[in-house]
């Protein structure tokens, strides 16, 4: 398969994807029209599919003029129909799909919205997760609990460790120095820094990520990590009271 990253808005990504048995060729949360027809029309002249994570309008804002112009199909949640723009295909928790001969899978994420869901490609390794996982960090809990989010990022956790991860944002920068603050003795996380800072120095994505870099240096999977225990002074809480007193300091961070 092919796979392009599209900069949308500020710091969005969409993920142009093409399936080279078939030539399919899916869009994943198109933030916005421009960019993404301007990459669709420069390579491959046609858009089969939109797939979207969840209702915000920086992950769907594209939907309707891409639609219109490709005759695409849309696809997302089930209970989001009334929020996804143009929705055509409704796909239901934990459901399996083909996009030509990829096989994709539905994993129901809940916590940034209430029908958050991501997209596993299984073989080919590769999960979009939208706006619930960041390249360390976690989406704001918007419509749902802390145990929702905590619940769901537990499940890309079990995924295999060389799963690459392909999110929404570009919040990477941010995400790092609040995982420096909390976790200081990391010394992963201090390895990742100093490839992250490379790669923003050139302007270039700081993803995709793994799960594996995920698990060693995301602060909001560490919670049982020791030092970040003892940096919250928090060190015979709950996994889920370390997760819950990261998340409300990331949201004035
Ligand atoms: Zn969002
Ligand atoms: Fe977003």
């Amino acid at each position: 398969m092919k796979l392009d990253i599209i900069p949308c808005l500020n710091d969005n990504y969409s993920y142009l994807i093409k399936d080279n048995n078939s030539g399919i060729v899916a869009i994943i949360d198109p933030s916005e029209y421009g960019p993404c027809e301007n990459i669709i029309n420069q390579k491959y002249k046609k858009l089969d599919f939109i797939l979207n994570t969840h209702h915000h309008f920086d992950h769907v804002g594209g939907n309707k003029e891409l639609k219109k112009k490709y005759r695409s199909k849309v696809l997302g949640f089930e209970k989001d129909k009334e929020r996804i723009p143009e929705i055509d295909i409704l796909l239901k928790k934990d459901q399996e799909f083909k996009i030509g001969d990829l096989n994709f899978k539905t994993l129901f994420v809940p916590g940034h919205t209430s029908g958050h869901i991501a997209f596993h490609l299984k073989k080919e390794k590769i999960l979009f997760t939208g706006d619930t996982l960041f390249s360390l960090g976690c989406g704001r809990l918007f419509e749902g609990t802390h145990k929702q989010m905590f619940d769901s990022l537990k499940k890309f956790k079990s995924l295999p460790i060389e799963t690459k991860i392909y999110c929404g944002h570009e919040y990477t920068k941010n995400n790092l120095a609040f995982c420096l603050k909390f976790n200081p003795n990391n010394n992963n996380l201090k390895d990742r820094e100093k490839i992250i800072d490379k790669m923003i120095i050139k302007k270039k994505p700081t993803i995709p990520s793994t799960i594996k870099d995920e698990i060693e240096t995301n602060i909001f999977l560490r919670y049982d990590d020791q030092d970040v225990r003892n940096t919250l002074n928090l060190k015979k809480a709950s996994d889920l009271e370390i997760f819950i007193r990261l998340r409300d300091l990331k949201d004035n961070f």
